[in-house]
């Protein structure tokens, strides 16, 4: 029971009839007990006194100081709000006929002044319901504005809250905030645990959404892995930020699915209404925008809509459209970068993939490849990237590799074996030669499918390594089911190899444990020469990084295999030395 409807606290201090808690226990009395949902409000339009029925009937909404509109929704229509205003600045009471969301019966309420503000009755006698038929016609509501998995509002709900609370902010003030918000990583869990992890996953992201909210937010599942929270008269843009940061933090630690933890983050976008939308639909519009703002600045992020991003946007359309042309028009190319052994002997390099826009100038992958996933080009791009490098490495000595990063697409597409042998064969290079980088996201998917490609590969003679180990799950079980060759250590872990020591344990151990696995180990952007000798110390097979030299063009790769590289030998030199 909550504390005004009940009033239990005043009332055991022993009533007299005359005195103020005697007044305020039959009014407690009167609360629990009515069939009517009545409520009081103060001059604030906040709830002050309400009947135990109303929470049964508005559930969550109904909390001491929510606003009135959090219940009645309905009074922010123009078309009840003027009726409403009169009797709230002490005109006559009044029955005011709500306006009827769909798939709900028609609704008045009876509202009339109080000494602090304004009192409200919607009786339910009034739809000459019977009290069975009445509980039949609140669970039918509920199931129709509700998710059955989450309990959340739904979409439909979502879609007239958000037309009332802008209906709300007519002027420019106050505003209501629109948070969108989109789990990170969320297709993953589906995909690899299955749907019925992805259920459970959803169930636990909508509880710590509810758990973040405060009175005036109200949380919606939109769609799939999307929820919205709407918020109602706070102050802004603080209020909104405030919640998105308690939201993203909420996210910080695991789900624990079937007993396995899952890292999930979540992305946010926020619009206010009615600066970047007077309508639901363009209020939407610029929340999605905000938040693929948040997803492109790095996820687990939250970010508010400004009419720059729109410029982002146009400029993201651009690129899509020039990018389906980029390939025919030869405006891909490929840098090599060296992959050195110590002492100081080059084995190979990395094909690195880059664009020349003929106005933007030279884009790198980390901009254009998501976009080329997204729009279902990578794996035509992939294809070339395989052929283009094994024709280049062939003009190189006989013992170099040419190592190629494979996107997941590439991966799904089904026909990488098929792919990967015909270019071997036309391009007449031995597969040894080949080394292709795989990320962990790669194995994620549709695991059974992607041992027997790795097998596959394997059995061509082609080497696999694992790119950018440390930054996702670095899943032991990968290490122990996949046909790796090599490992290669992100550079996020040798960046502060100088002056961090968690870092120096991480890098020692995951050299140690590859070695135990027979699997060689290559260390990322090495850029220092200090950072080398420790790497070389710890008996790290193999370094990749700006200091043992920078990704080239083709040419000047050739230039480079001529020449022999004299900072790569300046590096092993010291080798001896520790940090
Ligand atoms: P990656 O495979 O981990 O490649 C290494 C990245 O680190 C490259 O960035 C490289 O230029 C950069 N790098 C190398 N040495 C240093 C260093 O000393 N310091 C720093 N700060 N960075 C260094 P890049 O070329 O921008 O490539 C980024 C990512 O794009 C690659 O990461 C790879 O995942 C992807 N990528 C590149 N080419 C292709 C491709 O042909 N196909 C696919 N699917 N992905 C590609
Ligand atoms: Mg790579
Ligand atoms: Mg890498």
């Amino acid at each position: 029971m909550h504390p005004k409807a009940s009033g239990a606290g005043e009332e055991s201090e022993g009533p007299s009839p005359n005195a103020p808690h005697a007044a305020e226990a039959l009014l407690a009395d009167l609360l629990s007990n009515t069939a009517d949902l009545v409520s009081f409000y103060d001059r604030d339009f906040r709830l002050t006194h309400y009947a135990a029925r109303l929470k049964g009937m508005y559930g969550g909404a109904v909390v001491q100081g929510a606003a009135i509109w959090e219940i009645y929704p309905g009074f922010l229509d123009s078309s009840c709000r003027d009726e409403f205003l009169r009797v709230f600045q002490g005109g006559s009471p009044a029955s005011i006929d709500l306006p009827r969301a769909s798939g709900e019966a028609p609704r008045s309420v009876f509202v009339f002044g109080t000494a602090n503000g304004v009192g409200i009755i919607e009786s339910r006698e009034h739809a000459g319901r019977s009290a069975a038929e009445e509980q039949e016609h609140v669970v039918l509501l509920h199931q129709a504005t509700h998710d059955v998995l989450t309990g959340l509002q739904n979409r439909r709900r979502f879609g007239e809250r958000l037309q009332q609370a802008l209906a709300a902010v007519g002027g420019s003030k106050p505003k209501a905030a629109l948070l969108q918000i989109d789990l990170d990583d969320f297709k993953t869990v589906n995909d690899t645990l299955g749907h019925g992890a992805g259920d459970a996953l959803l169930q636990l992201a909508a509880g710590r959404i509810r758990d973040a909210l405060q009175d005036g937010e109200s949380a919606y599942r939109y769609a799939g892995d999307e929820f919205a929270v709407i918020q109602l008269g706070k102050e802004q843009p603080v209020e909104a930020e405030r919640l998105a940061g308690s939201l993203v933090n909420a996210f910080k630690d695991p789900f624990v699915i079937d007993g396995i933890p899952v890292f999930v983050g979540s992305s946010i976008g926020i619009a206010f209404g009615p600066d970047h939308g007077t309508d639901g639909e363009q209020l939407m519009k610029a929340a999605d925008i905000a938040l693929y703002a948040a997803k492109t600045d790095g996820r687990g992020c939250a970010r508010t809509f400004n009419r720059s991003m729109l410029l982002l946007l146009e400029q993201r359309e651009n690129l899509r459209r020039s990018l389906r042309t980029a390939l025919e028009r030869g405006e891909l190319y490929l840098d090599y970068q060296p992959l050195v052994r110590p002492p100081s002997s080059v084995v190979g390099f990395e094909a690195l993939l880059r664009w020349r826009h003929p106005e933007v100038g030279i884009i790198p992958p980390s901009v254009f490849i998501p976009i080329a996933e997204a729009d279902g080009l990578m794996d035509e791009i992939g294809r070339w990237v395989l052929e283009q490098a094994c024709r280049q490495a062939l003009t190189w000595p006989p013992s170099l590799t040419v190592a190629v990063n494979l996107s997941p697409a590439q991966f799904l597409s089904g026909s990488l074996t098929d792919t990967v042998a015909q270019i071997v064969d036309e391009v007449g290079i031995r597969a040894e030669r080949i080394e292709l980088e795989i990320t962990e996201t790669v194995l994620l998917e549709k695991t059974i499918d992607n041992i027997d490609t790795l097998n596959t590969l394997n059995v061509l003679g082609i080497r696999i390594s694992l790119d950018d180990f440390g930054t996702y799950y670095s899943s032991l079980s990968y290490l122990k089911n996949f046909p790796f060759d090599t490992l290669k250590i992100d550079q996020y872990f040798i960046a502060d190899l100088e002056t961090d020591l968690k870092s120096q344990t991480i890098v020692r151990s995951i050299i140690n444990l590859a070695h135990g696995l027979g699997i060689s180990v290559t260390a990322e952007g090495v850029e220092t020469s200090a950072q080398a000798r420790w790497l070389i110390n710890e008996s790290c097979d193999c370094l990749q990084g700006n200091f043992l030299g920078r990704p080239l063009g083709a040419e000047a790769t050739s230039d480079f295999i001529r020449r022999s590289p004299p900072k790569v030998v300046r590096a092993m030199e010291g080798s001896n030395r520790a940090l």
